[in-house]
């Protein structure tokens, strides 16, 4: 059988280092000449803690481990060997490979007789000639071992880029032609040594060896390349940010040409996009040899970036030693709250008022923190992590600041934010309003469904600097409006701030600012928000003002003029292009469960694997799909960081049951009639019931005119019209995982931990619509068992691969929310699991998902796009109400007149 000559390596578990497999790191603290800690407990024999360190290295994502037990007052057979025979015996350190490291061929050797599965030696070579290089690597090859060769031979270390291809490529003949060592089993090591050493013999050691590392993959049949890479940056003893650069640059250039595998330590790595460009570009020019002067810019530099440091178990002490601003800032830039209590009460007792604390160190941290996330250098789930060091900071000064008289912070500003009435979502208020607050200003934040009364009553007597409104479903546009107007009604002049998912340029420009005679901006991003607002607040912002108004104009002229470019067609010719169905060809399933049925209190642990995390990603602000996200160049550290989290709060969760998800569905006969309407017929599952015998879901008709041959979509065309005698069948369903979101959000709130409040809200979300994931699959393959033998990983569900749909009131294909109050009624929702709708019909708990089924397999989404004023005026009739009332239910869809 013919098989890829890929390294193929086993502890208990197979590791096959194939070109996908992109890079395998070793772990390296179960090194006696690299760690202190370890030699210690070897010395003493303290063999449960060595197999700690060797658990640790594994769980923190090691693929192989390195045992080195060269040490002059060691034994180091007997180490080697009874070390080796304790890991056997466990299985979640022996999963992986071991790497055997000696310069001592009897260590090596005592080591491969007791190792289990198949091992790597480090490492062999040609330094004491051709013989001895031979017999080792026979008996390695009877071992049944790969094997490390150094570039040494006889004269010395190669040095250089000829040398080190020369003595590899005399080593690979000998094992391969003459020994028939498998060549997939040899790993070179070119020798990575030290740049910017001062010494100009070293300027090319990391260029020589990117260019030996590519001449040996080109030239070397499947042999793979490996390297011990901290030795790269050993001239930056004691400078961990300059060294952590140079290591992921060195990591970055040696895997692009080829190196496969390579002794990292990960805690000792920035990720390459984290590097400050300045940085990176004095490291890679040391690196690649770029400039003449390239180590002493970077000498120069290293000062320079000494106080931002990675929080990690080798410099955590480092950190601390810095003088208090460093600390402060260092906290606050990463986010550690562990000491910030302690060196505020250092700062507080330095100045002669606690408040100079907040207005000193604290906010020359923050400053920090607000330049880098300007700069596109650190992320929003980072800065509301600073956010919460700051907030405890406060609450620590708090106290004291009042025990003094006129112990006011001076803040940069007053801002009110608010959630408009009917609308219960705020993620999004909640992330600006912290980024804001990091940057000094003041929030007055009024919650979820703030009446507009409120609103400007607390304005005016707050006398707040801007406002700001937000709001995610297309009901709060209008409420927004409402705002607008009311603002204007009572003479405010206070900038109106617009964000929220469903909130546009459009819709600011052409439906808000013509009602308010003062500043109305558009503002979807919590980066963007900071800079408006600061523009807004300085003290001449009139041309800020005045240009923002000028934007606004010439925006709602284009967009005026552009929406009438576009053709439709009256309903009467929409209707004539439906899409049609042969419904006699259509086989119609019969669900084998009709009627209504609920599930109280869900194991939610098991929607674990429905969960589509791309979404979560981008309510933070960190865009890309999941799970490449994780490795993204640019936000990949970010996402990790936040994904982490996540898990942690998630895990708890589950474990404590901290959140409580209920389901309502039901299963219906019903049939299309009049074309758009689909009536439902209930039916009952128990006895005691007050219900209507017909529901009507009411679908709307795209009536944008169409090329030959494409219909003018309706919902309704996927269900069987009356007329063609065919039963057809439809589903609705309400779920929720929100119960429990509003008590834990608190708590932490209280805790000043506004990370974790956003963050439960979040995942509260991602629960409810891996529920809907769920439950919609469950009606296919059991209760309606229209396809009983789907079998869709989790992607393919994401990618909705499955037959059916489960539209949703307020999407694209049926922007109309008022349907919810038709699913409602028809499965009784608020009775059977308390989810409520409010006046402009948001489900709360916000984190809950409603909808229809549709079966057929041609049912699919599109969006309605614009309908004229027939299609309005006939949809208000068949409602049964006012079309001025119709016009706020269809608000976002702008109607042509
Ligand atoms: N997997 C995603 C789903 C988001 S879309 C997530 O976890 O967030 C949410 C739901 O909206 C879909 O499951 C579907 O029920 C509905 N939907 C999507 N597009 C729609 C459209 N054009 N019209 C009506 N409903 C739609």
């Amino acid at each position: 059988m013919h098989r890829n000559k890929y390294l193929t390596l086993s502890g208990l578990e197979p590791l096959v280092v194939t070109p996908e497999s992109n890079f395998i790191n070793v772990g390296e603290r179960t090194n006696v000449t690299g760690s202190r800690k370890f030699l210690r407990l070897i010395k003493e024999e303290k063999y449960d803690e060595a197999l700690e360190v060797a658990r640790h290295q594994v769980e923190g994502g090691a693929q192989i481990i390195d045992v080195n037990m060269d040490e002059g007052m060691l034994d180091g057979v007997h180490a080697m060997t009874t070390f080796l025979n304790l890991i056997a015996s466990e299985p979640d350190i022996a999963r992986v490979p071991i790497m055997i490291d000696s310069s001592k061929w009897e260590i090596i050797e005592a080591g491969l007789q007791v190792v289990q599965g198949k091992c790597v030696v480090n490492s062999i070579s040609l330094k004491e000639g051709e013989a001895e290089f031979k017999r080792q690597a026979k008996l390695i090859k009877r071992y049944g071992a790969a094997v490390i060769v150094m570039a040494f031979d006889e004269v010395g270390q190669a040095d250089n880029y000829q040398r080190r291809i020369d003595i590899c490529k005399r080593s690979y003949d000998i094992l391969v032609n003459e020994i028939k060592f498998p060549p997939q089993d040899i790993i070179f090591d070119p020798n990575i040594f030290p740049v910017a050493t001062g010494m100009e013999e070293h300027r090319k050691n990391a260029l020589d060896f990117f260019n030996a590392t590519k001449w040996i993959r080109e030239n070397l049949p499947f042999a793979n390349v490996s390297g011990g890479v901290s030795n790269v940056s050993f001239s930056f003893r004691g400078n961990n940010s300059v060294r952590e650069a140079m290591h992921s640059a060195f990591l970055y250039h040696a895997i692009k040409n080829g190196m496969n595998l390579g002794i990292v330590n990960p805690t000792m790595l920035e990720v390459y996009d984290e590097i400050p460009k300045d940085l990176l570009e004095r490291v890679e020019d040391v690196l690649l040899d770029r400039r003449d002067d390239a180590t002493e810019r970077l000498l120069e530099f290293a000062d320079s970036v000494k106080g931002l440091k990675k929080e990690e178990e080798n410099t955590v002490q480092e950190w601390r030693k810095e003088d208090l601003q460093s600390r402060i800032t260092h906290a606050l830039v990463k986010g550690i709250d562990t000491f910030i209590i302690e060196d505020v009460e250092e700062a507080r007792l330095n100045y002669q008022r606690p408040i100079e604390v907040i207005e000193g160190p604290l906010m020359v941290g923050m400053n920090v923190v607000g330049d880098l996330f300007g700069d596109g250098k650190m992320f929003l789930p980072q800065v509301v992590k600073s956010a919460r060091v700051m907030k405890k900071a406060v609450a620590y000064l708090q106290p004291f600041i009042e025990a003094e008289k006129d112990g006011k912070v001076e803040s940069a500003g007053k801002i009110l934010m608010a959630t408009v009435k009917g609308d219960v979502h705020d993620i999004g208020k909640n992330i600006v309003s912290v980024v804001l607050g990091c940057n000094n200003y003041e929030i007055l934040d009024l919650g979820v469904m703030v009446p507009p009364e409120k609103i400007i009553e607390t304005a005016v007597k707050e006398n707040v600097d801007v406002i700001g409104l937000s709001g995610l479903i297309t009901p709060s546009l209008d409420e927004m409006v409402y705002v607008s107007k009311e603002m204007n009604k009572q003479n405010l002049d206070i900038p109106l701030m617009i964000g929220g998912a469903t909130t546009s340029r459009a819709h600011s420009a052409v439906k808000i600012a013509p009602n308010y005679e003062h500043t109305v901006v558009h503002v979807n991003d919590a980066s963007r928000a900071v800079t408006v607002v600061g523009n807004l607040l300085q003290e001449n912002n009139k041309d800020f003002k005045n240009q923002i108004r000028e934007e606004y104009n010439k925006f709602r002229i284009q967009f005026l003029n552009r929406t009438k470019k576009k053709e439709y067609v009256s309903i009467e010719e929409a209707r004539k292009n439906k899409f049609k169905i042969d419904w006699d060809e259509v086989e119609i399933i019969k669900p084998k469960e009709l009627g209504v049925q609920e599930i109280q209190d869900f194991d939610i642990s098991k929607l674990e694997a429905y969960i589509d995390w791309s979404p979560f990603f981008r309510s933070w602000d960190l865009h890309g799909k999941f799970p490449e996200i994780l490795e993204d160049e640019v936000v990949g550290a970010q996402a990790s960081e936040l994904f982490k989290d996540a898990q942690q709060l998630l895990q708890r969760v589950f474990e404590e049951k901290l959140l409580i998800a209920k389901a309502v569905f039901g299963l219906f006969p019903a049939n299309t009639i009049n074309d758009d309407d689909v009536e439902v017929s209930y039916v009952s599952s128990s006895a005691v019931e007050n219900k209507k015998e017909t529901y009507k879901f009411l679908t709307l008709r795209q009536q944008l005119k169409k090329r030959e041959g494409i219909p003018n979509y309706a919902l309704a065309d996927f269900i069987a019209p009356k007329s063609s005698g065919s039963q057809d069948y439809i589903g609705a369903f309400c779920v929720t995982a929100g119960f429990g979101t509003q008590a834990l959000a608190q708590q932490f709130e209280e805790d000043h931990d506004d990370y974790n409040a956003i963050m439960i809200k979040a995942l509260a979300d991602r629960l409810a619509e891996a529920f809907a994931e769920y439950l919609h699959k469950e009606v296919r393959t059991k209760y309606w068992s229209y396809a009983a033998n789907e079998n869709f990983t989790n992607e393919e569900l994401i990618k909705e691969n499955y037959k059916g749909i489960r539209p949703a009131p307020g999407y694209p294909a049926c922007p109309d929310h008022l349907e919810k109050e038709t699913i409602w009624e028809l499965l009784d929702v608020e009775n059977k699991i308390g989810v409520k709708l409010t006046e402009s019909l948001a489900m709360w708990p916000a984190a809950s998902v409603s909808g229809y089924y549709f079966g057929n397999e041609n049912a699919k989404y599109f969006g309605l796009g614009k309908i004229k004023n027939d299609q309005l005026f006939d949809y208000a009739k068949r409602r049964g109400i006012s079309t001025e009332e119709a016009l706020k239910w269809l608000n976002p869809n702008l109607v042509e007149t």
